[in-house]
């Protein structure tokens, strides 16, 4: 004898065999939603805090809102097609409350249901804050120039380095990798940071845009948990002389284009033609062509140009140079050679 099973459902006696989907679906508790939710955030610096790690928040503050209700949700592994509908609202500072709408399918049947998470916003400073505000750094970079003192441009360049190397870290997730403090001191400039590595970075950095030489100078300052804990100073130690710089070599002027291990790739500027020399060379220096003044052609007669003096606009005389062609009425650039009494044309 074969037995027939019943091809109704034991619950609701529909036609079915075995129970029925919807009666299967109405059993099953198909999502369950966390009342409370806690999101950790630095006051200072916005970051977040998952588990034990920080990282930088990267979304507003809705988004963010949404992703933590979301993660307050737990759905069934058969439900299919799922939507979450989320509206919120802040009862207090640091409470938001936040009602969702639940619907799918399961077992080919539609359902819906309601839930409401809390969330908990708390306070803590992140380990980047902590650091900071303990006055926690590794090393420092000096920016520092050979017989002179690194000009306003050279520090602007290695501020903006500095600046720059740590957004992109930072921006790559490299949180410690910050900048504590930007120092202009009387010989030069001071980078405090909280990396060794990225100390490392803006220093050859600096030593590669300015044409600099970088030396690094550990120091011993104690031990952690059996670790040595060094400080490190890179010292980016500028040339004598930079680009832009008229010099004096032999009784003849020559503007530098290029520096770097101790030679200047110097511009003639009484014939135009470009040689190297050795910083050794250049005798004495007249001054930067970035603060070259601006003066009017008077007149030009043979191979003179007639100049008026742009602070006494007394007319002084200039030998005309091959690669510089002014018109009367127009102007050239001049350097003031106080020690030789006379001006130095520069463009
Ligand atoms: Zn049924
Ligand atoms: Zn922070």
């Amino acid at each position: 004898m074969v037995e027939i099973l019943p091809s109704v459902c034991p619950r609701c006696g529909k036609e079915s065999v075995g129970l029925c989907n919807e009666c299967r679906a109405a059993e099953t508790t198909w999502f369950i939603c966390d009342p409370r939710v806690e999101s950790i955030y630095c006051p200072v610096c916005g970051s977040q805090k998952h588990g034990k790690t920080w990282s930088d928040t990267v979304v507003d503050r809705e988004t963010l809102i949404q992703q933590l209700a979301l993660s307050a949700v737990h759905l069934h592994a058969d439900v299919r097609g799922s939507e979450i509908a989320i509206s919120s609202r802040d009862p207090s500072p640091n409470r938001t409350v936040a009602d969702m709408t639940v619907s799918g399918t399961l077992y080919g049947v539609p359902v819906s249901g309601e839930c409401t998470t809390k969330i908990v916003w708390r306070k803590e400073q992140c380990d980047r804050c902590n650091r900071i505000s303990g006055g926690y750094y590794e090393g420092i970079v000096q920016v520092r120039a050979t017989g002179r003192r690194p000009s306003v441009r050279e520090l602007e360049i290695a501020t903006h380095i500095a600046e720059q190397t740590e957004n992109v870290l930072q921006e790559g997730g490299d949180r410690l990798s910050f900048v504590s403090k930007i120092e202009e001191t009387k010989d030069g400039l001071d980078v405090v940071v909280g990396s060794n590595p990225m100390g490392q970075v803006i220093a050859s950095d600096i030593a590669g845009a300015l044409g600099g030489r970088l030396t690094t100078h550990p120091k011993l300052v104690g031990e952690k948990d059996g670790k040595r804990l060094f400080r490190i100073t890179f010292l980016v130690r500028l040339p004598r002389y930079q680009k832009g710089d008229v010099v004096v070599q032999k009784g003849r002027y020559l503007e530098v284009r290029q520096t770097g291990h101790g030679q200047l790739q110097a511009f003639d500027l009484q014939d135009g033609t470009v040689r190297f020399i050795s910083e050794e060379e250049a005798e004495r220096l007249v001054g930067n062509v970035g603060d070259a003044e601006s003066a009017l052609v008077a007149y030009l007669y043979d191979d003179i140009i007639g100049i008026l003096d742009p602070k006494t606009q007394g007319a002084v005389e200039c030998r005309a140079v091959p690669w510089l062609h002014p018109e009367e009425g127009g102007t050239v650039l001049v350097l003031r050679d106080t020690e030789a009494g006379q001006f130095v044309l520069v463009g």
